[in-house]
């Protein structure tokens, strides 16, 4: 059985941050070019904080930690995130 839940488990974190819903956003995984809806990836909530991973190719795409004062965002492994105009 995975321990991983589908990008739509990030949505809370996310909205803490973005004012769009970036569940919906296109994301390019920074590993192997998989280009999907973010709410495809596989989302961990039982790392520190909100870790999504590539279902391609398992890279860490984003990372999200919140501390008692701040939010730490890790994007790294992510090309870009395409948002559509609203
Ligand atoms: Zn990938």
């Amino acid at each position: 059985m995975s321990n991983y839940l589908d990008g739509n488990a990030a949505a809370g974190a996310l909205s803490e941050l973005f004012a769009v819903d970036l569940t919906a956003a296109i994301a390019q995984c920074n590993g192997c070019g998989n280009t999907t809806v973010f709410a495809e990836s596989r989302v961990y909530v039982d790392a520190p904080g909100t870790v999504a991973r590539c279902a391609g190719c398992d890279t860490v795409l984003l990372r999200v930690v919140t501390t008692p004062t701040n939010t730490y965002l890790d994007l790294r492994g992510l090309t870009y995130l395409r948002v559509p105009n609203s």
